[in-house]
């Protein structure tokens, strides 16, 4: 047994209640999100997706308080009732392709390749990408692809995609992600100036291609920024 064998029965018990806390929580967003709960899926796949090996070993025993928590090189897993909303706002389908900008620990990426067809996840930061891709290969996950990359171009060559999520907050919707969103496709994207709040944005691409946006709930995410990262970090 080593320093860090998570305490399984502790952590189920903490499953068990962040479920409860995220239930209540889409009951108390209602008036924002128009989703008073989400469907069986998505709580399904949080259910399933074990949280404390995405996080760093220190921080097992927190893995499933209904918070952000540092993944390093100042980035953040996000919190799990907002990985909850955003995934249940795409209402996939299990043959959808799915496009997401913001690997970081890989957690989203696995909630989403339990409801979609198959995953597409870029990551600007080089030391973020390899061990998420290796950690959701380890885990079984055979429909995801895991790329170091910059998300304002977003994915052309295996676009388009009936469904992108961005976990990264741009000030405006890049233009890319747009054009790769297939007609009849929903994104959602966090909106909004560093510092400033953001407002977590729906944008749906009709089947005549035409585009909306609709506010949903102010957040707090992580800046989405320009590629050279990839080069001063890696
Ligand atoms: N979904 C992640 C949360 C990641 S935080 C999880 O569940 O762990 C947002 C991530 O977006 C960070 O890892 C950051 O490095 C990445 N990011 C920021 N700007 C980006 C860009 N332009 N392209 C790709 N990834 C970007």
């Amino acid at each position: 047994m080593g320093l860090f064998t998570p305490n399984t029965e502790k952590l189920a018990a903490a499953r068990e209640r962040l479920l409860a806390e995220i239930e209540a929580n889409a009951r108390e967003t209602e008036n924002w999100t128009g989703r008073p709960r989400f469907s069986d899926a998505v709580m399904a796949a949080m259910a399933r997706v074990p949280r404390h090996e995405f996080v760093r070993p220190n921080d097992i025993a927190a893995a499933y308080a209904n918070r952000p928590q540092a993944i390093g090189f100042g980035q953040t897993i996000s919190q799990p009732y907002i990985v909850a909303l955003m995934s249940d706002l795409l209402d996939l389908k299990d043959s959808d392709r799915v496009l997401e900008i913001g690997t970081g620990s890989g957690y989203q990426t696995a909630v989403l390749a339990e409801l979609g067809g198959k995953v597409f996840s870029l990551e600007c930061v080089d030391k973020l990408a390899g061990p998420a891709r290796k950690r959701l290969a380890g885990m079984g996950y055979d429909n995801v692809e895991v790329q170091t990359g910059d998300g304002f171009d977003g994915w052309l060559e295996q676009g388009p995609f009936d469904a992108i999520i961005v976990t990264a907050a741009p000030e405006r919707i890049p233009d890319a992600l747009v054009e790769q969103l297939a007609p009849g496709g929903r994104m959602i994207i966090p909106l909004g100036r560093v510092h400033e709040t953001q407002f977590l944005t729906l944008v749906t691409k009709d089947t005549d291609g035409r585009v909306s946006e609709q506010n949903m709930l102010p957040v707090a995410f992580v800046p989405m920024v320009r590629g050279p990262m990839v080069r001063r970090i890696g």
